[in-house]
């Protein structure tokens, strides 16, 4: 049976990569969400089938998948894709707290669990056990302090606590010490010990983050939460437990390298935290600049007599929910000859491919969508540049101002355009708070309102 159960777990891993390769491309990604429910939906019935519990147990289970299972499909349905981030915050931190949990259940049933008895479990499962229930409980306070954060219930700014660097060590040492004390003997207390200061230091560690680095943040307590499964894994001698855990821990961690390549920041100063806090100036001196201003007639005239335009989404269009405005824009540009591309940058919007989803979501063809890399020297020829919702993945300040907060982040050339029309509905900052010159540039048109009005605005002015 053992064996078949090993066969069946092995078979939901397999579907569990083939979900993950099939996400990393929105033409493949509802083929990779199925092989990822088809995955769970067979490691769930081997763990129910192998656990054979008795018929009240068998009704918590399902009763507790009902609940879960209910409530995670209603969440999925009436969250706004704006929220994802804190979404994903909140969930992690459910997982942080399961991780703990049975941790706890193990060490007071042994037995139940198959790695010993009380006041004698294996040594092996009492590091596991001391291991998975750091993370656990470092995860969950660490999620909820980025869900608070991300959601704007606290302020995004980084609080710095003096000597934190310090506290967290000693923190961090004094874990390791109760960890060592749990796998030599089997007290209670090093268990709740290694809980309560993994649970500050979860604390501790996010609240100096800023608002701008907590994708990062969600996406790097995403790993550790893998990796607190993985560890419970190994308590419960689940093999599906484990590879899951492996597989969350290693995406998350690759996603966590993805964004800090694409904002130029090393993994190491996004941890030690202090960014994003006060909003920042460009170093240029903004008040006696003028900014041209134009309507949606101008904007129409201007794209209508272009021979190409790029344009380039960002987190605006996701709030004003204008990529089906943006896609009977481009319909109508290119039913006029206009050469129509799209520009993505690796950290527009709040998460990695949040405009390739919202762009897929209306239509657009992919052949039309284009990494930073891949059309960034196409700016120069374009006659017009699009900026839709999009602002600090455009601030050439990250390429010319040494001095500022975001010098070294990849952005898109749209100064390069003949034309930027830029679209936003004032002359604000964006996710880091940094001041965009390129609003007062000679070449720059500002399009001020939503970009789901302004866009249709443009379609209804090229209609008539
Ligand atoms: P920004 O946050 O820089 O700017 C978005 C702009 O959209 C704002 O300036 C805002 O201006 C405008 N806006 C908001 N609502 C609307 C609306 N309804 N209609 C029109 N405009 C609107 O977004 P970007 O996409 O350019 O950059 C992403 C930022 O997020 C970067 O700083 C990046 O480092 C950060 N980040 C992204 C991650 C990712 O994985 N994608 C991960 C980590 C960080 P106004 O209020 O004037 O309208």
């Amino acid at each position: 049976m053992s064996n078949i159960a090993a066969f069946l777990y092995l078979v939901s891993g397999v579907l569990f990569i083939l979900a993950l390769r099939g996400l990393s491309h929105p033409a493949t990604s509802r083929r990779g969400n199925l092989y990822g429910m088809v995955g769970m939906a067979i490691a769930i019935a081997t763990t129910l089938v192998l656990a054979t519990p008795s018929f009240g147990g068998f009704v918590l289970i399902i009763l507790g998948l009902a609940i879960g299972g209910g409530a995670g499909a209603y969440i999925a349905r009436v969250i706004p894709m704006t929220s994802m981030p804190q979404l994903v915050a909140g969930f992690h931190s459910l997982v942080g707290l399961a991780a703990v949990l049975v941790a706890a259940a193990a060490l007071y049933t042994p037995s139940s669990f198959g790695i010993g008895a009380i006041g004698s479990i294996h040594h092996e499962a009492r590091v596991e056990m001391a291991i998975g229930v750091a993370i656990g409980a470092l995860t969950f306070t660490g999620s909820i302090i980025a869900f608070l954060k991300l959601d704007g219930r606290m302020s995004g700014k980084p609080i710095l606590l003096p000597n934190r660097h310090i506290i967290n060590a000693v923190l961090l040492a004094l874990i390791l010490f109760f960890i060592a004390g749990l796998a030599i003997s089997e007290s209670h207390f090093n268990f709740w010990a290694i809980v309560a200061l993994a649970l500050a230091l979860g604390v501790l560690l996010i609240v100096p983050i800023g608002g701008a680095d907590m994708p990062v943040v969600v996406s790097m307590l995403n790993s550790y939460s893998g990796w607190a499964a993985a560890g419970i894994g190994f308590t419960l001698g689940n093999l599906a437990l484990i590879i899951t855990g492996a597989l969350v821990g290693s995406s998350g961690a690759i996603l966590s390298y993805i964004m800090c390549k694409g904002m130029n920041r090393s993994f190491i100063s996004v941890i030690l935290g202090g960014f994003g806090g006060e909003t920042a100036s460009s170093g240029a001196d903004n008040s006696d600049k003028t900014v041209k201003l134009g309507s949606a007639e101008d904007a129409a005239y201007l794209m209508a007599n272009a021979s190409k335009v790029i344009i380039v989404p960002g987190y605006g269009m996701a709030v004003a929910q204008a990529q089906h405005a943006l896609r009977e824009m481009a319909d109508k540009l290119k039913a006029n000859g206009v050469d129509v591309k799209y520009a993505i940058h690796p950290v527009a919007g709040r998460m990695p491919g949040h405009m390739n989803v919202l762009l897929a979501e209306a239509n657009v063809p992919y052949d039309e969508v284009f990494e930073l890399e891949d059309i960034n020297s196409e700016f120069a020829q374009a006659d017009v540049a699009y900026v839709i919702g999009a602002n600090d993945v455009t601030n050439p300040a990250a390429r010319d101002d040494k001095t500022s907060p975001i010098y070294g982040m990849p952005i898109l050339d749209v100064d390069k355009a003949k034309t930027c029309l830029f679209v936003k509905r004032s002359l604000g900052s964006g996710y880091a708070g940094i001041d965009n010159t390129l609003f007062y540039k000679d070449g720059t048109m500002m399009l001020l309102g939503d970009a789901k009005k302004i866009t249709e605005e443009i379609v209804k002015a090229m209609n008539e």
